[in-house]
C-alpha cells in the first residue's frame, strides 16, 4: 500500500553534541524497513520528472519500486547502469536542486528521499559486490587511453572506456585515488572506506591506476601520445585556491580551505602522533558560504576550536547545501552573514591575532543573479582569532596548459572544450571542474561519461 505521509522517513543521525567531538559519519543511513517505507511514498508518476533532474538520468522510479519490493540487488543493478559511484552520490549530491527538486511529491510536501534511498541501496550491496564480483572479462579493442586525475570525472570516464574494451590507465598526482572525495569532503560526510570500495569495484573493470604521477611534470601529454595512447581525458579538477588579496593573508595561521582539509582528510593531521600535526587553534574564522566553507568549519570544530563563518551575503544566498548549513548550526558554529573581512592582523611573531571586518547589505542582483553585497559605511569592527581559513573558491591548476601545446583556457583558467568535450588539442578530452570550475560530483561524472562515449565512437571502432 502506498505511503501518503507528507514527510520523508527521518534519517537517523549522531546527536549534534556527540558528533561535534568526533569525525564519524553524521547521518547513519536507513535500515531496510525505513527504506521500504520511504520507497512506498513514490507515486511512479507517468512523466517521471525526477529522472530529468538527475544529471546521469538514473531510472529513479524503477529502482525505488524494487526497493519497495525488497529487491535491493535489482535496485542496485538499475542504479549502476548509469551511476558508477552511487554510495558517494547518495551522500553528497545536492538532491534538493536535482532529482528531489523535481519530485511531484515535493510540490506540496516533502519530496521522496531519493538520495537516502540511493545511499541505502548502494551500502546494502557494496560489500557483496566487492566480494562476489570477479574481475570482469571484457573483449579488448587494442586501444589505450590515458586519464589524468582520479576524481569523479576521471574515474567515471575510465570505467566507461574500460567497459567499451579500452586499456585505460589513470595517472593521479596524489598517493590515493578519489580526488576531492578523498582529500576534500570530510570523513563525517563521506567515509573514505566507502569511496575506496566504489573505486575498487571500478578497478575490477580492468582500469589501472598509477598514483604519485603528476602529468605535466613526471610525464607530459605529448609523451603519453608517443607512448601509444590514442586519446587522453583530462579530469584534473579545480584545486588552485583563491584568496581575497587583503593584507595579512601570508601570516602564520592563514590557510586555504583546500590545504586545511587535505591536512585533515588525507594526512590525518588531527590525530595524535602523526608526522603532519594540525595547527592548534582556539578561535577559527572561516570565510565563505559554500560546501567547502561548511566542511572546513566543521573540521575545525572537531579539533576543539570555536568556529565562526563569515559570509558577505545573507544565508539565503549561501551556495552550500541546506543540510550542511543546518548540521553546522546544530553543532554550534556561529554564522556571521552580511559581514566581510578587510584585513588580517598579526602579532609580533607573524601569526594571526585578529581579523578586521565590515558589515554588508544587499543591493541589486549581480551577474550571478544573486543580490550583490555592498559595504555599510562606518561599520568596521575587529574580531579576535588565531586562525583564518579562506574558502572563497578555486580554479584549475595551470600546470597542464603550461606544459601542453595547443590547450586553450578561458579567462577563468578553465579548459576550452567543444560540445563533445574535446579540447582545442585533437584527441584530448576534458571534463569536470577542470572545464566548469568548481561544481558538483555528479556533473563531473556526467562529463566523464560523455567523453568516454565520444572517444568510444570515434576511436574505439577505427
Ligand atoms: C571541500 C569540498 C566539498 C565539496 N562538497 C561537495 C558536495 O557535497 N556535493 C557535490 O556534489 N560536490 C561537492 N564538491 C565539489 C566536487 O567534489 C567536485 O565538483 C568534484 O570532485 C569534481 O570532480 P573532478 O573529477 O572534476 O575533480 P577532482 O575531484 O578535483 O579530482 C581531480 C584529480 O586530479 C588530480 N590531478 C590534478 N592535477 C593533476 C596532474 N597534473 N596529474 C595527475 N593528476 C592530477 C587531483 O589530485 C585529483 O585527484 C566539494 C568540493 C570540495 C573541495
Ligand atoms: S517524481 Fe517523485 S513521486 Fe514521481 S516517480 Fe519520481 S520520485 Fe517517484
Amino acid at each position: 500500500m502506498a505511503n501518503m505521509s507528507f514527510e520523508k522517513v527521518k534519517m537517523p543521525e549522531q546527536d549534534p553534541s556527540t558528533r561535534a567531538g568526533n569525525f564519524k559519519e553524521v547521518s547513519l543511513g536507513y535500515t531496510a524497513e525505513m527504506a521500504v517505507e520511504e520507497a512506498k511514498r513514490c507515486l511512479n508518476c507517468k512523466n517521471k520528472p525526477c529522472i530529468d533532474g538527475c544529471p546521469v538520468n538514473v531510472d529513479i522510479p524503477t529502482f525505488i519500486a524494487e526497493v519497495a519490493e525488497k529487491n535491493f540487488e535489482k535496485a542496485y543493478k538499475i542504479i549502476t547502469k548509469t551511476n558508477s559511484l552511487p554510495a558517494v552520490c547518495g551522500r553528497v549530491c545536492p538532491q534538493e536542486v536535482q532529482c528531489e527538486g523535481k519530485c511531484v511529491r515535493g510540490i506540496k510536501n516533502e519530496p521522496v528521499a531519493i538520495g537516502r534511498l540511493e545511499r541505502f541501496v548502494a551500502d546494502s550491496q557494496l560489500s557483496k559486490v566487492s566480494e562476489k564480483t570477479k574481475t570482469f572479462s571484457i573483449k579488448t579493442n587494442g586501444k589505450k587511453v590515458a586519464v589524468i586525475g582520479a576524481g569523479p570525472s576521471g574515474l567515471t570516464c575510465a570505467g566507461d572506456l574500460a567497459k567499451n574494451g579500452f586499456a585505460v590507465t589513470i595517472f593521479e598526482s596524489l598517493q590515493v585515488a578519489g580526488g576531492v572525495l578523498m582529500y576534500g569532503i570530510p570523513e563525517f560526510r563521506l567515509p573514505k572506506a566507502i569511496v575506496q570500495k566504489e573505486i575498487h569495484n571500478l578497478c575490477k573493470l580492468g582500469v589501472t591506476i598509477q598514483t604519485n604521477v603528476i602529468v605535466g611534470k613526471s610525464i607530459t601529454i605529448d609523451e603519453l601520445f608517443a607512448d601509444g595512447y590514442s586519446a587522453v581525458f583530462i579530469g584534473t579538477g579545480a584545486g588552485l585556491p583563491s584568496f581575497m588579496n587583503i593584507k595579512g593573508e601570508s601570516l602564520g595561521g592563514v590557510f586555504s580551505a583546500n590545504e586545511y582539509l587535505t591536512r585533515i582528510n588525507l594526512m590525518k593531521a588531527q590525530k595524535p602522533n602523526y608526522d603532519t600535526p594540525i595547527f592548534e587553534s582556539k578561535d577559527v574564522v572561516v570565510v565563505g558560504g559554500g560546501n567547502v566553507a561548511m566542511d572546513a568549519a566543521r573540521c575545525a570544530l572537531r579539533t576543539g576550536a570555536n568556529v565562526k563563518i563569515i559570509y558577505r551575503r545573507s544565508e539565503e544566498e549561501m551556495p552550500a547545501r541546506k543540510e550542511e548549513i543546518h548540521h553546522a548550526k546544530e553543532e554550534g558554529i556561529e554564522f556571521l552573514t552580511l559581514n566581510n573581512p578587510t584585513e588580517i592582523i598579526g602579532d609580533n611573531s607573524g601569526f594571526v591575532k585578529a581579523i578586521n571586518c565590515v558589515k554588508m547589505e544587499l543591493g541589486e542582483p549581480d551577474l550571478s543573479g544573486r543580490r550583490s553585497p555592498i559595504v555599510v559605511q562606518n561599520s568596521e569592527y575587529t574580531l579576535e582569532c588565531d586562525t583564518v581559513i579562506m574558502a572563497i573558491g578555486t580554479s584549475p591548476n595551470p600546470l597542464l596548459r603550461n606544459t601542453t601545446n595547443g590547450l586553450e583556457v578561458n579567462k577563468r583558467g578553465c579548459l576550452v572544450v567543444d560540445e563533445y568535450l574535446e579540447t582545442t588539442r585533437k584527441n584530448v578530452y576534458a571534463g569536470g571542474d577542470a572545464v566548469t570550475g568548481a561544481a558538483t560530483v555528479i556533473l563531473a561524472m556526467g562529463a566523464g561519461r560523455k567523453s568516454a562515449l565520444r572517444i568510444s565512437e570515434l576511436i574505439g571502432v577505427g
